[in-house]
């Protein structure tokens, strides 16, 4: 039997009962590959769930409005892909009667779909034969064919999308595909490997060679900067100011308490002065931090102070942002916040309840 073989075998045993994987619903596929990129199937399920029951379809979510899209994606971190998932949508329901165009080529040209998610859509709900190439593919072939290269260099994942072809082109695509992940997700991990239990364990030249330890050949990425942040809850007349992020920043269409990065030569309090003075025109009176909340994203981490703060002067308007609104703490819930000024408010909410 050749490796492929071994492969498919020991992924119609031992794949997952995953809720996308009962179905080839172009959408539905889609939707998961989406919410999948950078995040855990455990986190992943809840999302899909209740974005599908809120959007059954492309031509709904075509019709949903961005903020309403946002606060369903509220949490689960990357919002670019919740506004092209929206966006895209929108063109598919304009230009292809609700359907998804069911070739790789073509699915290249909506927004949001790179060459993975393309890949993984045309073969698993079109049964193109195109193979995935993602973080956990990349992992088991740079083992199993032990390659030398980088991993993280753009020519090997061309090189792999080339050499897997072939094989892709022999089976099903779809259950080849998605069996190669699923064993980069269960067996052949970063760290320990569970090569006994390794479809692929006979001919895998790391684990004959004794090499699972060294390869992939993965760059070291730089340290990751950390950032200092001051916020101010700025409270006038029993509401509180937010701010709505611009669309081309990141977490954009994303609201958030107004406030920016400390510099080198200020105290956080100095900062927060400063920056909503510059972001709102509005002078303040700042008070107690309400907490610190530390949050890493992919290319930095922060830590973001939240000072409650008393409105004193100035008509609040939005320098940096898309927009500036003075809401009442009962009616935050109805806009999508990034993870971090989530927590801010829970802190808001937590003090007040102990007021009372
Ligand atoms: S034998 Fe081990 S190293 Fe090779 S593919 Fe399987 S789990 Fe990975």
């Amino acid at each position: 039997m050749s490796f492929v073989d071994h492969l498919l075998t020991w992924y119609r045993q031992s794949a997952r009962n995953l809720p996308w994987r009962r179905t080839r619903d172009p959408y539905r596929v889609w939707l998961s590959e989406v919410m999948l990129q950078q995040t855990r199937v455990d986190t992943v399920i809840p999302y899909y769930e209740r974005f599908l029951s809120a959007y059954p379809s492309i031509d709904a979510l075509a019709a949903a409005d961005e903020q309403s899209v946002l606060k369903l994606w509220e949490g689960l971190g990357y919002y670019s892909r919740a506004r092209n998932l929206r966006k895209a949508a929108r063109e598919v329901a304009e230009q292809h009667q609700g359907e998804l165009p069911n070739r790789y080529d073509r699915l290249r040209q909506l927004p949001g779909f790179g060459p993975y998610t393309a890949a993984a859509v045309a073969s698993i709900a079109f049964g193109e034969a195109v193979p995935v190439v993602d973080g956990n593919v990349l992992r088991v072939f740079a083992r199993f064919w032990a390659i030398e290269d980088d991993i993280r260099a753009p020519r090997v994942k061309t090189q792999l999308f080339e050499r897997l072809s072939p094989f892709v082109r022999q089976c099903d695509p779809s259950h080849f595909n998605q069996a190669i992940m699923e064993l980069g997700a269960l067996v052949c991990l970063p760290k320990r490997p569970k090569c006994e239990a390794c479809p692929l364990r006979q001919e895998c030249r790391a684990r004959i060679e004794g090499r699972q330890g060294a390869l992939p050949v993965k760059s070291k990425k730089s340290a990751t900067p950390h950032k200092e942040i001051a916020v101010a809850v700025i409270w006038r007349d029993g509401q509180l100011l937010i701010g709505k992020r611009k669309v081309d920043q990141m977490l954009g269409g994303l609201w958030e308490f107004p406030g920016g990065k400390r510099r080198a030569d200020e105290s956080l309090e100095e900062t927060a002065i400063r920056e909503i003075r510059e972001e709102t025109g509005l002078e303040i009176e700042l008070g107690a931090p309400y907490c610190t909340v530390e949050h890493a994203y992919s290319h930095f981490s922060i830590s973001l102070t939240a000072f409650r703060a008393t409105y004193r002067s100035g008509e609040a308007l939005p320098h940096s942002t898309d927009e500036l609104r003075w809401v009442r703490l009962d009616e935050l819930d109805a806009f999508p916040f990034p993870t971090a000024n989530k927590r801010v408010i829970e802190a808001i909410v937590a003090q007040h309840v102990t007021k009372r």
